[in-house]
């Protein structure tokens, strides 16, 4: 038997259903489901779609068809005309059809279509006769050669006009003519007369331009039609598509033929798009607007503002228009009960276009609605409670760019489309904000003082800018990576932030910004995109933040019940811990200790830890250190007990000393006064401290081996913390953990420090025990590569993969900017490894630490603390390699416990790893 190359639907029936997607297209699929299928047979005008294997069967075989489509499609074509009862190319009373694309995804505008198919001098008086009026056919008549000159004659036979010389602008342009001549403006005021001539005048403009006739003939219309849509798969636009969506280039598209029904026959005639529920915010309320007398093209192009379906979707823009519910009410209901069914049958939110023909109705497309983020949460969380899906289907709803959308400002898209942008960086902080520039962290801080807005414009920031930083709305750095400094911090505090801008440059003296070719002094007006890393001049509106929270809840909640990644938090303060824990972190996998320096009122303790940095001896670290340690300690005791009962992770201080000495000349006098040494003595010791690679310098853990007080200060403060909690009946679980490990030597010199002082605050507190872990980051190679020796001293690990990847990669981490762009830009890299895992290289280093750690440590606690830990893509990797948690900013925490159980879903776990 002859291979099907052509499904019918209408009347009840279909060939096809919405499983044939692949084959049939999103369109045709639907179509077919909503003929066909018993729980709808729905008003749908009867057709027919042509297969996506003729189309790359198409391709294969110069452009040539199967030869049984002809056939096909003939038959086809006869069950169409019977049950619309009309037939092709009849002159009483002709059947049109349209011929459009439908792919298995949706590309939206980059294919084509052609209406009004089978209309001819010949049909034309049959079609008046039908409904009435002259011109309306002449209307349509004038529609389909302008059409057909365009997408058949023109761009499906490979013509390239020039720039404005197309043929549809020169049709276009006799249009415009005919209304002057006229004395009209609108096309709808052309008499019957003017159609007939401008119809006319097209033909002779067609034949003189392409140097061929407008066929007027069903026949040849029909399969010039088809042969259009599918070359237009192989379009400029549509390629280009693909290319950006990764929509595979071999699979083709389908071409549905169907009968033509009209929603611009009269007062009595309407075409309309809806959405089932609310796309704007999900609530369960039917949604859409409406034209009467309008072809469906009408609705989309905004000549004249559609009114509401109904009274849910008035806006301040259409109340004074009259709904469609009272317009016509039994068209509404019928509507209505079109849209529950539809609901029930697909179990999402869909998406129709329907039209009415002189007062009956017929549905014209449904597919699965677009929605933004608050949309698609509510709607996840509500259909699970409606039994309209499962759990897990709902997960799978909602994307994790969707939900950042519900925990950030975002710049309102229709401004931002219409924006001027001036430039693009990282985008290292998500969310948008709008402020007025400033250079300095202490201007940000007077202005802020002041009631301003203000954005911190910078070379890079350092720890001297988080005072500025916190004053601010938002940071953009001309340096850095999105694992620098600011990027760090900014995330941290849940701020929008853009770093590697190599186009900004800063002039100091004359408080001015010059990127590319504009130029911005102090004070005047940006807007960030820091989800997307692009700027703007002015201010831009922005829509807020949802406050509404109950459904991101459920959702989560939901979430939660099918993950087994655990996911923690990246926090140094007891207020960044409530947070976190209000976001649902099951912990903290990252204490920075430098950082906790960095929150509101901490120039005290940061002015302290300065201190220790520049002792110049033991004697003199050990004093500053007992400065430190009651600040220190507080902070830990706070932290752990706002985890309540949750772990958290203690770093052992890990300062690139560079970062954290100071720089201007009033801290160093103030620091120089503490110590009682001169300035110049001061200096000297700062200048002895400085490194060629502070990242690869005296840091983490090397400062514990070379200064052990450090180490046993900070594990004091943590075991005197957990005594302390632990007599007040608090649940506290620390874990103390070593930075910057390369050999298990230094974890061993490590321990011998910690058991020491262990052993003191037993003996001080009179306790036998006090309950800790611990263990270690892996983020230099050596460590990953040596683990199964590491785990021997090791009860866990944490993969530290900002620093994995750039002592992997060899890029500093704060000096990409410069380079980066480029290479992503010019696909030497697929994208930023500070961003997601490089799974190919530094992934494999991921992989053989866990397995080899595993191999001395069965029961090794292994997680990730890098930023990666919040990036979805990398997520998944770690579920993958069975990591046990992942930890992340605090504002990234929904977004992981998204991920994770995508993640979980997505690589059906071979032993559930993580108990909560
Ligand atoms: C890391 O290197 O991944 C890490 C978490 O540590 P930091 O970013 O503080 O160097
Ligand atoms: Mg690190």
């Amino acid at each position: 038997m002859a291979k099907k190359h052509v499904y019918f639907f209408g009347g009840g029936k279909a060939d096809g259903t919405a499983k044939l997607r692949n084959l049939l297209g999103g369109k045709g699929a639907n179509l077919a489901e909503m003929a066909g299928h018993k729980n709808l047979r729905l008003p749908v005008p009867a057709g027919f779609t042509i297969t996506t294997d003729v189309c790359v069967s198409f391709y294969e075989n110069k452009k040539k068809y199967p030869v049984e489509l002809k056939g096909q499609v003939n038959a086809a074509m006869k069950k169409v005309e019977s049950v619309m009862g009309k037939k092709f190319g009849n002159v009483k009373d002709p059947l049109l059809v349209s011929v459009r694309s439908g792919a298995r995804s949706s590309m939206p505008g980059m294919m084509e279509t052609i209406l009004n198919v089978g209309l001819t001098e010949k049909t034309i008086p049959g079609l008046a006769a039908k409904f009435g009026s002259e011109r309306f056919a002449y209307d349509a008549y004038r529609r389909l050669i302008t059409m057909y000159a365009d997408v058949v004659m023109e761009k499906s036979a490979g013509i390239e006009p020039e720039e404005g010389k197309g043929i549809r602008v020169q049709l276009d342009k006799l249009l415009e003519k005919a209304k002057e001549n006229a004395g009209v403006e609108n096309d709808s005021d052309l008499e019957v007369d003017d159609l007939k001539e401008l119809c006319a005048l097209y033909k002779v403009r067609i034949k003189d331009v392409l140097k061929n006739a407008f066929p007027d003939d069903p026949e040849k219309q029909l399969w010039g039609g088809i042969t259009a849509v599918f070359s237009s798969w192989n379009g400029k636009r549509a390629i280009a598509y693909r290319n950006i969506e990764n929509i595979p280039h071999e699979w083709g598209t389908a071409v549905n033929v169907q009968g033509m029904v009209f929603g611009n026959t009269g007062a009595n005639s309407s075409t309309g798009v809806a959405f089932t529920r609310n796309p704007g915010n999900g609530e369960n309320k039917f949604y859409g607007e409406y034209l009467v007398n309008a072809q469906g093209e009408d609705v989309v192009a905004g000549i004249r503002t559609p009114a509401p379906i109904n009274s849910y979707s008035q806006s301040d823009n259409n109340k004074h228009l009259l709904t469609l519910q009272k317009e016509n009410s039994k068209v509404y209901k019928e509507l209505e009960s079109i849209r529950a069914r539809l609901e029930k049958h697909y179990n999402d939110m869909q998406d129709i276009e329907f039209t009415v023909e002189e007062g009956k109705l017929y549905m014209l497309q449904c597919r699965s609605g677009k929605r933004n983020g608050p949309a698609a949460v509510r709607m996840a969380a509500d259909m699970v409670k409606e039994k309209l899906i499962t759990k897990v289907e709902a997960i799978g709803r909602v994307t994790p760019a969707q939900l950042d959308e519900l925990l950030h400002p975002i710049i309102d898209p229709l401004e931002e489309k219409k924006a001027n942008c001036l430039g693009k960086g990282l985008p290292a902080g998500p969310g948008g904000a709008s402020g007025q520039i400033v250079f300095t962290s202490d201007e940000a801080v007077k202005w802020f003082n002041k009631g301003k807005q203000v954005i911190l414009v910078r070379e890079e920031t350092n720890p001297e800018d988080v005072e500025g930083m916190r004053a601010s709305e938002a940071i953009l750095t001309a340096r850095g990576g999105m694992t620098s400094h600011a990027a760090l911090v900014a995330r941290g505090w849940g701020k929008c932030c853009i770093v590697g801008c190599p186009d900004i440059d800063i002039n100091f003296l004359t408080k001015t910004v010059t990127i590319g070719k504009t130029t911005l002094k102090e004070g005047d007006w940006i807007t960030l995109n820091g989800t997307k890393g692009t700027f703007y001049t002015n201010r831009l509106p922005m829509i807020e933040a949802s406050t509404e929270n109950k459904y991101l809840n459920e959702f989560l909640k939901i979430c939660d019940s099918a993950r087994t990644l655990n996911v923690r938090t990246n926090a140094e303060t007891p207020e960044d811990a409530h947070k976190a824990r209000a976001f649902g972190a099951e912990g903290i996998g990252l204490f920075r200790t430098e950082h906790m320096f960095y929150g509101k009122n901490c120039e005290e303790p940061l002015f302290k830890l300065r201190k220790m940095i520049v002792s110049k001896d033991e004697a003199e670290r050990r004093e500053a250190l007992k400065e430190l340690y009651p600040h220190v300690k507080s902070d830990i005791k706070g932290t752990l007990k706002a985890m309540d009962g949750f772990p958290v992770t203690f770093r052992m201080i890990d300062p690139p000393l560079h970062e954290f000495v100071p720089q201007k000349k009033e801290a160093l006098k103030d620091l120089a006064n503490s110590l009682g040494i001169s300035l110049e003595d001061l200096q000297k010791r700062t200048s002895s401290l400085h490194e060629s690679n502070p990242m690869m310098g005296h840091r983490g853990v090397r400062l514990g081996i070379t200064f052990p007080e450090i180490t046993e200060m900070q594990v004091r403060a943590i075991l005197e913390a957990t005594v302390e909690l632990t007599k007040l009946k608090k649940k506290v679980f620390p874990e103390i953990m070593i930075p910057v490990l390369c050999s298990v030597n230094e974890l061993k010199a490590q321990k011998e420090i910690v058991k020491k002082v262990y052993e003191e605050v037993c003996k001080k507190y009179k306790v036998k025990k006090i309950a800790y872990m611990l263990g270690t980051m892996i983020e230099i190679p050596r460590a990953a590569l040596t683990a199964d020796k590491i785990a021997e001293e090791a009860e866990f690990f944490s993969f530290g993969t900002n620093d994995l990847t750039q002592m992997g990669f060899g890029f500093s981490r704060d000096d990409i900017g410069g380079f980066l762009p480029h290479y992503i830009e010019h696909d030497v890299l697929p994208e930023d490894p500070f961003q997601s895992i490089d799974i190919d290289g530094i992934g494999q280093l991921i992989e053989i630490g866990v397995k080899r750690g595993r191999s001395t440590r069965a029961k090794l606690k292994i997680g990730i603390c890098g930023e990666h830990g919040g990036d979805p893509a990398s997520i998944d990797f770690c579920q993958k390699v069975g990591m046990d948690y992942v930890s992340c900013s605090p504002y990234r925490v929904p977004i992981a416990r998204l991920a994770a159980a995508q993640a979980a879903l997505a690589n059906k776990p071979t032993k559930k790893i993580a108990k909560r």
